[in-house]
């Protein structure tokens, strides 16, 4: 039976993409005391990360914040600015495309979900000219929203959302865009506004580096017009309340205090960092991920290039070798978790996550931990990937500034 008082010596390698290791720094400050939700203290913390937030989205309007998983995100963009029996046009990149799409239509709304067939949609992101086709085609506007996946976690693939949005235009169509970028924001490049996008859909446990439990909807003035109208039953997600609330720093049912300590201070590293080093860092983690599942001689999950997640890293096993075995070894004898192939590529791959608070000699720990599971589970290697990402480590130091201190 699981010991939950056991702890092996050292830190457990947590590599899946999402709950990411949560820095020291941020769980000191969420130790702090819970102070009274309504008191005068609050609303200093309550505008200081709503302000801050808006930086991360890159957005001028407002971020609403729920004390909930990204799920709970998820169903209140949809039930606020969609009414029963409205058609949504949803495009499948992966398991998290499927489970939006499965709530959509739990909601009362009639999903249509695109892509291209079999597993290439699984491996190749969001193709923006079938999304002009089918809004072209929709001469009468019945589709009322687009729903995309901007980092699809289940695979490792990402998606040009300003393709989309440049879709939606070239239609001349006037649906919402509604993105999901629950595992992309704070690591992969995201802007809400300058890419028009109406809802953004994220969450607290990946890029901003804090436990689960909180999450967001970035809203666009289309948006929060559309809402006005809006039919689908809400009240806990409602957005009326949380912006009427918000304008004052104050929330309209008690907010997660501790969380929100948490975020103040992940939004101070991530903004002190610099956003742009965060996602350069990002890059250079994930080049180094491929160049160990290169030298191995095994096959990356995102088939385009240009598309791949400076997140995480999806990695094949050749025909006949259990991914899940490779995991569970990886895991009893290393100490290191990595995320389980989801949907469609259940026991096919697994996923390396190299997201939030990750360096490049984290990133080797996991890498040397991969190296040494897949040789115990007998998976022929071509070569050493722990030497191949060092060496593409090293190459990058070379051109790059060293991480400082001060
Ligand atoms: N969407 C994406 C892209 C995700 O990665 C996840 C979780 O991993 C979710 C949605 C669901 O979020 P949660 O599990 O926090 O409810």
């Amino acid at each position: 039976m699981l010991q939950l008082n056991f702890h092996p010596a050292g830190r457990h390698q947590l590599s899946i993409p999402g709950p990411s290791p949560v820095p020291d720094r941020i769980l000191r400050a969420m130790s702090m005391p819970t102070i009274d939700h309504r008191g005068p203290e609050f609303a200093t913390l309550g505008f200081k990360v709503l302000a801050d937030l808006k930086k991360i989205f890159k957005t001028e309007h407002p971020v609403i914040i729920y004390p909930a998983s990204g799920t709970g995100a998820w169903e209140a963009a949809l039930c606020n600015v969609l009414s029963p029996g409205d058609q949504v046009l949803m495009y499948e990149t992966g398991q998290f495309a499927t489970l939006w799409k499965k709530m959509a239509d739990r909601l009362g709304v009639k999903t249509e979900f695109i892509g291209l067939p079999g597993l290439e949609g699984w491996r190749r992101g969001v193709q923006a000219d079938l999304i002009e086709a089918r809004l072209k085609a929709d001469t009468g506007h019945a589709i009322k929203a687009v729903c995309v996946v901007h980092n699809e976690t289940s695979t490792g693939v990402t998606s040009n959302i300003a393709a989309v949005r440049a879709a939606i235009d070239a239609a001349g169509h006037p649906a919402l865009l509604m993105v999901d970028t629950i595992s992309g924001l704070a690591s992969a490049d995201y802007r809400h506004d300058e890419w028009g996008v109406d809802v953004t859909v994220s969450g607290s446990q990946k890029g901003l580096m804090l436990p689960p439990g909180i999450s967001f909807n970035a809203v666009s003035p289309k948006a929060i017009e559309v809402s006005k109208h809006a039919r689908l039953p809400k009240a806990f997600w409602a957005w009326d309340e949380m912006l009427e609330f918000n304008k004052t720093g104050y929330f309209p049912y008690t907010p997660s205090t501790n969380m929100l300590y948490g975020l103040h201070e992940a939004l101070d590293m991530i903004l002190g960092e610099g956003l742009d080093n965060v996602f350069a860092r990002h890059q250079r983690l994930a080049r180094a991920c491929r160049a160990a599942v290169n030298a191995w001689g095994l096959e990356i999950q995102c088939a385009d290039p240009a598309v791949y997640s400076p997140v995480l890293t999806g990695v094949m096993m050749p025909d006949g070798v259990d991914a899940d075995a490779v995991r569970k070894i990886i895991y009893d004898r290393f100490d290191a978790s990595l995320g389980t192939g989801l949907g469609k590529v259940k026991s096919k791959m697994f996923r390396i996550g190299h997201l939030g608070e990750c360096n490049d000699v984290s990133l080797m720990g996991t890498i040397c931990a991969v190296e040494m599971g897949l040789a115990m589970a007998g998976v022929s290697l071509k070569g050493s990937g722990v030497v191949a990402a060092m060496a593409e480590l090293q190459k990058q130091a070379a051109t790059t500034r060293a991480p400082t201190r001060n």
